[in-house]
């Protein structure tokens, strides 16, 4: 059965895209079969995968608007498919800012994206969907949909702070729109050792989540930071640095979890 993850924090900057783009190319590198989903008008995800998305015929803007399907709107990057990490894209660009306001009429205005997921369901082991920076309408259609939520975050001083407004956000949706939604983990990510403080507020999430907190820590590395640039996630773009092998080792840890489900 697929599983759905939404990839968010209102926080922006924190790694999202990075995190979502880079645990679907370590997903398909460890054989499962995943669709990333970019709901997120600045298209970042979209054009880390590849794609450029001012010439996507198609985008996940027509999906929400029900003028396309899923399977009519879905995309593959010739750049992943060289470099044997594919993914299937669903793809955005800044139409999507228009959504939320042309949604505000319609019904069932948050679970627009579940229901066009259903069809497409079959065809996948993963879902991802890589959310804006803001707790919005598209927002709250990923969360609709997903079985789970990921959170990226740094580790300073304002992050748990942050946190609470998300996990309030999850636990409303959860009450009232999608009972099967939980946080599935909180992921440390450009996480430098060497700093104390970074060290501690780790140490505190841990205290704080319990095995919430992912085992998988990704370091800062400067390969994951240049590889959007070339179109590709930093696990095509250099499968040998310190933060692919991480993101590979993360998409190791989210396939145990599935098989093996927390209590
Ligand atoms: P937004 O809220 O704007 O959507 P985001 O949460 O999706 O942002 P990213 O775009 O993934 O965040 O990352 C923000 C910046 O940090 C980018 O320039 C990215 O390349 C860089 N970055 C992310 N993760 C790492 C890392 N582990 N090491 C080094 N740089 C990183
Ligand atoms: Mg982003």
């Amino acid at each position: 059965m697929v599983k759905i993850f939404c990839i968010a924090n209102q926080k922006g900057g924190v790694g999202k895209t990075t995190t979502t783009v880079n645990l679907a190319a370590g997903l398909a590198k460890v054989g499962q079969r995943v669709l990333m989903v970019d709901l997120d008008p600045q298209g970042n995800a979209t054009m880390g995968s590849g794609v450029d998305k001012r010439k996507l015929a198609l985008t996940i803007y027509d999906v929400l608007l029900e003028s396309a399907t899923v399977a009519e709107a879905r995309v593959k990057s010739d750049k992943l498919v060289e470099g044997g990490c594919s993914y299937d894209i669903l793809g955005a660009n800044r139409e999507l800012a228009g959504a939320e306001v042309e949604l505000v009429d319609v019904e069932r205005r948050e679970k627009r994206l579940k229901t066009a997921l259903a069809e497409v369901a079959a065809d996948y082991d993963f879902i991802l969907i890589d959310c804006p920076p803001s707790l919005s309408l598209l927002t709250l259609n990923g969360l609709c949909c997903a079985h789970g939520v990921i959170v990226p975050m740094q580790c300073e001083y304002f992050a748990l702070e942050g946190l609470t407004d998300l996990v309030n956000t999850i636990k409303q949706v959860h009450a009232n729109l999608n009972k099967d939604l939980a946080i599935i983990g909180l992921l440390r990510v450009m996480f430098d050792p060497r700093i104390t403080l970074q060290q501690q507020v780790s140490e505190q999430l841990k205290s704080h989540f319990g095995d919430k907190v992912f085992n998988t820590v990704i370091p800062r590395n400067v390969r994951l930071a240049e590889a959007p640039s070339y179109g590709l996630p930093g696990v095509v773009f250099d499968p040998s640095s310190k933060g692919a092998q991480a993101f590979v080792a993360f998409a190791e840890e989210m396939v145990a979890r599935i098989e093996k489900p927390l209590a």
